[in-house]
């Protein structure tokens, strides 16, 4: 990508655009820059042009990633974006600022005793398996009352559910779908959304966003 910063301001420009036409202050909106792959030196411009809230998908990559940068930038917050692994827990709580794809009892419990360890809690959103892919984690939509239970019971705070729809389809309906099921589970969050549509998701409700492509190019 020629230039960070406008890649930022483009996808601010579509972002205030999505929230205009579907009546939305456009700080309802947070974006999540997922810098996946990408190496320090490709997301300092978008630090230095004032983007604070990033994404990673491995706890391992944004290790040795992420320390270094929040020294130089202690106001920036990460966001966990990929599965987490129930032995990865701890460094997970450890790192991150919120988690995006909590989906399954064993982790609920994990994260319970990592939040303990810690003295430190973490908000998640519960991922939902919206398209019936298990391969990309996320839980049945048939079990998620009992998970948001079982995460309340034991003190996790979830702040809404979030979703990856299936390739090559229209994502409308599954962001419409995921939209319901937070409202009927009286949560408030929905991370949904990413380059190829993080528009239609914002006028379907989206709270969080997650981009990479557009603003940091293809990842090789
Ligand atoms: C990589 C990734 C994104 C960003 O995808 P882009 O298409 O590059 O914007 C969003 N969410 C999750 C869960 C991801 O793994």
């Amino acid at each position: 990508m020629e230039n960070p910063a406008s890649a930022l301001q483009f996808v601010h420009d579509r972002i205030a655009h999505a929230c205009k036409i579907a009546r939305r202050p456009v700080d309802d909106v947070t974006l999540v820059a997922v810098s996946k792959t990408h190496p320090a030196e490709a997301i300092v411009p978008l630090l230095d042009a004032g983007q604070r809230v990033f994404g990673e998908n491995r706890v391992q990559e944004a290790q040795a990633k992420w320390p270094a940068l929040r020294e130089r930038y202690p106001d920036l917050a990460l966001h966990l974006v990929g599965q987490l692994q129930s032995n990865k827990a701890d460094d997970a709580v450890a790192l991150f600022d919120c988690i995006h794809s909590l989906d399954r009892p064993s982790l609920v419990n994990a994260l319970a005793k990592s939040f303990d360890k810690a003295g430190k809690q973490v908000p998640c959103f519960v991922q939902v398996d919206i398209g019936e892919e298990p391969q990309k984690g996320g839980c049945p939509i048939a079990d998620l009352p009992a998970l948001l239970s079982q995460a309340r019971a034991a003190d996790i705070p979830v702040i809404g559910l979030m979703c990856v729809p299936p390739h090559d389809i229209e994502p409308a309906p599954f962001f419409a779908f995921l939209d319901k099921l937070t409202v009927d589970n009286g949560l408030e969050g929905r991370s949904m959304g990413m380059s190829g549509d993080y528009e239609t998701a914002i006028m379907l409700g989206a709270t969080h966003v997650r981009v990479g492509t557009a603003l940091f190019g293809d990842r090789s």
